[in-house]
């Protein structure tokens, strides 16, 4: 059977294959057995930290998600770059705790990432909205990062080819908050890849399941 498409980053569920829904509330997750809940960068000076850290925290012990994130650093906002960093910090460690793989929101930062990869090898991170050059995502993916594709891919001629030339064991697609159907950003990745979409849905569900595990396996 084919396996069913799979869209990594959402923060609503429209009933199309595998999605890993954010919640954007983590003290009310979305009706969805595959939920990622985390402190964004742009909340970060904006909420109460320790009580947003403690509700991952029993999110995570409690079994209740499948990742951490969004969790990230953006150079593109005015909060205190240090302060980002102690937030993601707290995060990366519940990640290492229970052994989650992260959804990363990574603006102009992908140099504090690379720092982070190499001390931090055994965390599996997901780069959502991946718009970086050929050479980041090749540094990236040399530390064992996976990139998430999205809406860009769409109309940014520069990351198409960066998005052809990598492997295809490290790539995802989403749709994150776009009004887009993950089948149709599929279509077009597979273009893009010279396959067909089939062999797509093969490729990135056999991603699926080497960060997330064998319980997807019986899905299709
Ligand atoms: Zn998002």
């Amino acid at each position: 059977m084919l396996p069913p498409f799979v869209n990594i980053h959402t923060h609503k569920a429209s009933g199309l294959g595998i999605e890993l829904v954010n919640a954007d509330d983590c003290n009310s997750l979305p009706d969805s057995n595959f939920v990622s809940a985390g402190l964004h960068p742009w909340q970060v000076g904006k909420c109460d930290h320790q009580q947003t850290l403690d509700a991952i925290d029993r999110l995570c012990r409690d079994g209740k998600i499948a990742a951490i994130g969004e969790a990230g650093l953006d150079r593109a906002i005015e909060t205190d770059i240090e302060r980002q960093k102690d937030v993601f910090a707290v995060q990366l460690d519940l990640a290492k705790q229970y052994h989650l793989p992260m959804v990363i929101h990574c603006v102009r930062a992908y140099s504090d990432f690379l720092q982070i990869l190499q001390h931090e090898p055994t965390v599996k991170m997901i780069f959502h909205g991946f718009n970086g050059n050929a050479t980041t995502a090749n540094q990236l993916l040399r530390h064992g990062a996976m990139l998430s594709f999205g809406h860009q891919l769409l109309n940014n001629n520069e990351l198409q080819k960066t998005f052809a030339g990598i492997p295809n064991d490290c790539i995802f697609l989403e749709t994150d908050t776009k009004d887009i159907g993950i089948d149709d950003i599929y279509n077009f990745a597979a273009r893009l890849k010279n396959v067909s979409t089939d062999e797509l849905k093969e490729i990135i569900f056999n991603n699926l399941i080497s960060i997330f595990g064998n319980k997807w396996a019986t899905i299709g």
